[in-house]
């Protein structure tokens, strides 16, 4: 699969950490230009965008749009057409999670969660678009969830949200099957970056139990595997949807969950 993406540009949302972070870094190695975006330490940002261009040889940008901010999300997908001549694969990949029951759930988080991991997915993705059309070639991956499929008690806006997103990319691939352009979701089990460590630490400290045994115990127990899944599990899958390989897979939505959906 070496250097199949070279020429070809991917903006990939929430890139400054965990699985999109992964994403963008296996896209860069395959040879894309990447559009990082995400918040986090702007000097780390930094680290990350020029060690990709470094490492790779590869021209990589980074766009602090907010993803709750349509307007800023519609100017970044404005500003790497304008940097890169085209956005050729766009990774809806930014989320945040609050778990709470429905009743004591704060609408403000409903919101955000909403806005974040679902409507942001829309504004892209209709930015993106065009620019597809016209190239008659594009792949648009969302980065939905085992909570796309099942639900879990306490995270009704993030479910909701990612049984959202699969249904809004199964919309896009009817609407561009014919015109070079897919849209998949990967759907991925619990892997071990920021958002699930926050949720192993207000486990452990709510059971009064270490963080490994909160992982173990409760994080892990609908995964089959009881093993967290890899970001580069998920990297190496988007690699894949990216690729010429994938030109059929179109309107699906991926598990990379252990067996966890298998249920
Ligand atoms: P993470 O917290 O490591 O990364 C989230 C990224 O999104 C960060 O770069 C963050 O800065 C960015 N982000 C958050 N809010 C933003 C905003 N308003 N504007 C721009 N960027 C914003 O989490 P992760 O686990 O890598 O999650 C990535 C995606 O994978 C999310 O959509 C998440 O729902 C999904 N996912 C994660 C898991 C898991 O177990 N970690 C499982 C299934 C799906």
């Amino acid at each position: 699969m070496d250097q199949q993406l070279a020429g070809k540009t991917a903006v990939v949302t929430g890139s400054s950490s965990g699985i999109g972070k992964g994403i963008a870094e296996a896209f860069a190695r395959a040879g894309a230009n990447v559009v990082l975006n995400g918040f986090g330490d702007a000097g780390a940002i930094e680290t990350l965008r020029s060690g990709l261009e470094r490492q790779f040889g590869v021209k990589a940008i980074y766009h602090g749009a907010d993803m709750a901010k349509p307007a800023e999300i519609t100017a970044m997908v404005a500003e790497a057409a304008k940097a890169f001549g085209q956005v050729d694969i766009l990774v809806n990949n930014a989320g945040i999670q609050h778990v709470a029951p429905v009743d004591e759930f704060p609408p403000e988080k409903w919101d955000a969660i909403i806005a974040v991991n679902l409507s942001s997915a829309f504004h892209a993705t209709r930015a993106a678009l065009p620019g597809m059309k016209r190239a008659k070639w594009g792949r648009v991956i969302n980065i939905a969830s085992a909570h796309g499929l099942v639900a879990s008690p306490f995270k009704c806006a993030y479910v909701a949200a990612k049984h959202g997103i699969v249904g809004f990319t199964k919309t896009v691939a009817l609407e561009v099957a014919e015109l070079g352009i897919t849209a998949n979701s990967i759907c991925p089990g619990f892997v071990r970056t920021p958002l699930v460590d926050k949720q192993i630490d207000d486990l452990a400290r709510a059971n009064g139990i270490s963080p490994e045994r909160a992982a173990k115990e409760l994080i892990l127990a609908p995964q089959p595997t009881k093993q967290f899944v890899k970001v580069d599990e998920i990297a190496a899958m988007a690699l894949y949807l990216a690729s010429p390989a994938a030109a059929s897979i179109n309107g699906a939505a991926i598990s990379v969950d252990g067996g966890w959906t298998a249920r």
